[in-house]
């Protein structure tokens, strides 16, 4: 066995633990030996050659900053990058492939950012060293894969990589000027104004980057990725914030990228949209900020079912102890629930935009998904809910609503101060969402999906008669996703409110939702809202609007895009059965 010993320097915090408690606990340390000591940067550090693996410096450290991890001997051969003594460990990488896209699934935080740059060339692997590998070492680490071949031309100079990065919220800070000034300054291909087309972008291409919604910052990036010269592109998590229709473009967009000179890779965690736009893909396992292990890659449907099996019967490795299972009938209709709040017909107009909502109302106790395309009016009709706005025809009852916008925003202040009534929610929201470790951190130093649980959790903890969620699954993990929609509804067993979650994941829509609302119209035109609806009849009436319908997976049970004129998108259709089947 390999013992790794992580500590998370982050969240080691000597001077509230208890004056380094891990370092009191140590059995070792308790005989006269260091296994633990002091650093010379006052944390705490661990002597993996001393430490017996008892198990119980982790158990003690109150900020969860401690991992002792055993691992098969035979990884210590494949170790790719280790950051310092006691920091994380990545084995293995995605390969790269001409003429496909190939995807990597995983939780966040096990290292595939750390992959992504070393396949930029901007991290230099040390191979589990303290010195940089040189490239013939990695080459020859590779020897007889395809990642020989990457390697290889990277050496010589043929690779060139253009990379889109999570976190497109940032755009707006790091450049000034209208989307066609920033796209023409990135422009190396002579395409701009096809990949504007294609990526629909004409109608903003006269707005300035500070103005412009989420889904069209998303697209801005994506653009910019794609304009530049590169035979290697990657793009971080390109979905989010975007619609469904918007979702299946991109898909056929970067597909069409690939070529035998190009490769595209993609970290995506709408596993729906990655089975459609995704040739091969790798799977990431490990623990978060203790180690990452990628594994072959494998065709995109075997590969998303293994992961959702959590085994990888190759490697007889199992890497989490459940199966991540999905419905494949809709749920049985239960009974009504007293009204919350109901609304007459509704109408707004808003400049050049009009919404108008059918008759419908929320019950009690109940959690809503809405569906429906960008610029719809969904955040409109949320606005009319939380009382920001006036409807033109209709009244509401003003309710009490804790609303969480799309937009994550983040100053310099502490997750702490965010999260004073949170913390009051220790086994609800503080544990599930994993937010102690963060607490003594800034909130501008949090990645996308720290960012998202603690925006979350912010909002969870006030008290409502009714939750809006904008989006919150966008920057979480799979697991992370389905287990949010379980925290949603354990909180209103106990507040007794409603909730209405906007989202775009169908899966995640799935697992949080026992209604549907659903959005029809003309985007930035005229939205029409429909419903609340049973899951059935909302999935129905949203994938019709949308020409689309999805099958179930035999094995996994998992939705999968049909191809349009498929048999079965035609025997789906005529049975009106466009979801569950
Ligand atoms: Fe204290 Fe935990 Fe740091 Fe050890 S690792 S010094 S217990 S905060």
């Amino acid at each position: 066995m390999t013992r790794l010993a992580v500590i998370e320097k982050e969240k080691c915090n000597p001077n509230n633990c208890g004056n380094y408690l891990c370092i009191r606990f140590c059995p070792v340390n308790r005989t006269g030996k260091e296994c633990i000591i002091e650093g010379e940067d006052f944390k705490a550090r661990i002597q993996t050659e001393l430490c017996t693996g008892c198990g119980i410096c982790p158990k003690r450290c109150p900020y969860g900053a401690i991992h002792i991890i055993n691992l098969p001997e035979e990884l210590d051969t494949k170790i790719i990058h280790q950051y310092g003594d006691n920091g994380f460990h990545l084995y293995s990488l995605p390969t790269p492939m001409f003429g496909k896209v190939v995807g990597i699934v995983g939780k966040n935080g096990i290292g595939k950012s750390t992959a992504i740059k070393i396949l930029a060339g901007v991290l230099k692997p040390n191979m589990g060293g303290e010195k940089e590998a040189e490239i013939d070492q990695i080459i020859e680490f590779f020897k007889g894969s395809e990642a020989q071949n990457y390697f290889e031309k990277l050496k010589a100079g043929d690779i060139k990589v253009s990379y889109k990065p999570q976190a497109i919220d940032q755009l707006p800070k790091l450049y000034k000027g209208t989307v066609k000034e920033l796209l023409q300054k990135v422009d190396e291909t002579g395409q701009l104004n096809e990949v504007a087309e294609r990526l629909d972008l004409n109608p903003v291409m006269d707005n300035d980057i500070s103005k412009i919604s989420g889904g069209e910052l998303q697209r801005l990036a994506i653009a910019g990725t794609v304009l530049k010269k590169a035979n290697l592109y990657l793009f971080d998590e390109p979905t989010s914030y975007l619609d469904i229709k918007q979702r299946i473009r991109l898909s056929k967009f970067l597909r069409e990228l690939a070529s035998k000179d190009t490769a595209v890779l993609v970290i995506e965690h709408d596993l729906i949209v990655l089975d459609y736009m995704a040739d091969l893909a790798h799977i990431m396992y490990g623990k978060e900020a203790a180690y990452g292990i990628v594994s072959h890659p494998k065709p995109t449907r075997t590969g998303l079912n293994i992961y959702l099996q959590g085994f990888l019967k190759e490697e007889n490795i199992r890497f989490r102890d459940h199966v991540i299972a999905f419905p494949d009938k809709p749920p049985i209709k239960d009974k009504a629930r007293p009204i919350l709040a109901e609304w007459p017909v509704l109408k707004k107009q808003l400049g050049s935009f009009s919404l108008e909502a059918e008759q419908g109302s929320i019950e009690q106790h109940r959690v809503i998904g809405i569906l429906g395309a960008n610029g719809i009016g969904k955040t409109s009709f949320v606005r009319i809910l939380a009382g920001e706005l006036q409807p033109d025809e209709g009244e509401m009852k003003q309710l009490k609503v804790s609303y969480k916008p799309q937009y994550l925003t983040s100053d310099n202040s502490l997750v702490a101060a965010k999260l004073k009534d949170a913390a009051r929610h220790e086994v609800q929201l503080m544990r599930p969402l994993d937010l102690k470790g963060l607490m003594t951190k800034r909130l501008n130093e949090l990645s996308g999906g720290e960012l998202q649980r603690v925006t979350v959790a912010e909002c969870l903890a006030r008290e409502a008669d009714l939750y809006l969620l904008d989006e919150p699954s966008a920057y979480l993990d799979v697991e992370q996703r389905l287990e949010l929609a379980k925290i949603i509804n354990d909180r209103l067993q106990d507040s007794g409110a409603s909730a209405l979650i906007v989202d775009h994941d169908l899966l995640f829509a799935e697992a949080v939702a026992e209604r549907l609302i659903v959005f029809d119209g003309q985007p930035a035109v005229h939205g029409i809202l429909k419903g609340p609806y049973s899951m059935e009849d909302g999935m129905n009436t949203f994938l019709s609007d949308l020409n689309i319908t999805l099958r179930r997976d035999p094995e996994s049970k998992r939705p999968r895009i049909n191809k349009e004129g498929s048999q079965k998108d035609r025997e789906q259709k005529e049975k009106g059965k466009l979801y569950y089947q």
